[in-house]
């Protein structure tokens, strides 16, 4: 029950204050952008309504941490451009893979994952999921039959990777993978947070979760933090019941930043991938480089796991001879390209992965799994590639004296 005009005129002010503008009625307003909802609770004309809601029986929101309406918008967009049944969205990348793993095993089951992870997925596997009694197996996720045999081996209840991988940009080739976990029993988890829906799909290749920071493409400016995991109705129910209870749920402003940014993010992403491929290209060209790392670089055959000929706009690279002190010379000589520690927004960010997105892994631990002193990362943004080459010349050609 709401209070009317008359009702409200003979209350004290400090009251009225507080108790008035809550007239308007949302369902006169048909608005063509997602309302940012940010009501923490929602309340019904009475108590009976409220406890249908509470029960399921009917639709409906109650407290913000089990759900909101812009957050569920995101969730819905999302479900339809990974075409998953569901979505369920997180505070951040790495709270969605959290519970992406927590969702569908617990104590004492294994994992199988790829070696080259992003840094703090692998930190979060070898830390806290090794101290509650899931242990990981890392592998090389490339090689089919070290996978397999790891499985039959370990007979994990999760197999993770990621679609492209962080910094190597190896791509997994998940319609096998999905094949070999199915085959031991176990679930697949996607992170395709560097390829982003446009190039990839995995769900469509058989993996079970796909999770992707939204801080990334599909927010797409560098001005959220996000993760959400799209699956199917059969994962989604049980993570969305954990969702509640962990409450690392995301918040309205944050959803809303994420579906504006999924309106473009076709649009984005074709862009930076074509830029990044003249980029990846013209680098193999510079005898400063010493190797590339881009899917399918200089080949013409069409991969039929990428849904467009470009293959995503991160690339990595190898300055030759350089150590530690010539790249940060690089970077801090980079004027259009911005180093920081994220990818995914329409401007060019470069990164190097010793020092950011894999600091927490040992040196012997980075070079293990080919990550060497001289890698840069870099996620190519929406400008004029003959801008950005510009800015990479220059400022190798400080670096490299
Ligand atoms: N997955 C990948 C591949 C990432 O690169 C990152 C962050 O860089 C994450 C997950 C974690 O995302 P967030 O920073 O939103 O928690």
């Amino acid at each position: 029950m709401s209070l009317s005009r008359s009702e409200l005129d003979q209350l004290m002010p400090s009251t009225r204050a507080v108790h008035a503008g809550k007239g308007v009625d949302a369902a006169e307003a048909r608005p063509t952008a997602a309302p940012i909802h940010v009501a923490t609770a929602f309340s019904y004309p009475d108590a009976r309504m409220l406890d249908d809601v509470f029960e399921d029986n009917s639709r409906g929101y109650v407290y913000s941490r089990y759900g909101n309406p812009t957050v569920r918008s995101l969730e819905q967009a999302i479900a339809v451009v990974e075409q998953c049944d569901e979505a369920i969205a997180f505070a951040s990348g790495m709270a969605a893979i959290h519970a992406a793993i927590t969702g569908v095993a617990g104590p004492g089951a294994k994992i199988l994952a790829s070696q080259d992870l992003y840094g703090a997925t692998h930190a979060l596997l070898r830390t806290h999921f090794a101290s509650i009694n899931m242990e990981t197996h890392f592998v090389d996720m490339l090689d089919l039959d070290a996978v397999r045999d790891a499985a039959t081996a370990i007979q994990p209840a999760i197999v993770l990777a990621e679609s492209i991988s962080n910094p190597l940009i190896r791509v997994t080739d998940i319609a096998a993978v999905a094949e070999i976990a199915h085959g031991a029993g176990a679930r697949l988890i996607i992170d395709n947070t560097f390829a982003s829906p446009v190039i990839i799909r995995p769900a469509a290749l058989g993996a079970d979760l796909v999770v992707h920071s939204t801080t990334k493409f599909i927010a797409g400016h560098g001005d959220t933090t996000g993760g959400v995991i799209a699956t199917s109705s059969r994962f989604a129910g049980p993570i969305r019941e954990q969702a509640k209870l962990f409450g690392a749920v995301t918040g309205p402003f944050d959803a809303f930043l994420a579906i504006r940014g999924l309106k473009t993010l076709d649009l984005r992403v074709r862009q930076q991938s074509r830029n990044a491929r003249k980029i990846a290209t013209t680098l193999t060209q510079d005898s400063r480089i010493e190797r590339v790392n881009y899917p399918g670089l200089g080949s013409a055959v069409p991969d039929p796991l990428f849904l467009c000929e470009d293959r995503g706009a991160l690339l990595s690279f190898e300055i030759a001879g350089a150590g530690r002190e010539e790249i940060f010379a690089f970077m801090d000589a980079l004027k259009l390209c911005i180093p920081a520690t994220t990818l995914g927004d329409v401007f060019s960010l470069v990164l190097y992965p010793a020092m950011s997105s894999h600091r927490s892994l040992t040196p012997e631990q980075r070079h293990a799994i080919g990550i060497r002193d001289n890698l840069v990362r870099m996620s190519v943004g929406i400008e004029d590639p003959r801008d950005i080459l510009a800015d990479v010349n220059q400022a190798l050609a400080t670096a490299t004296g």
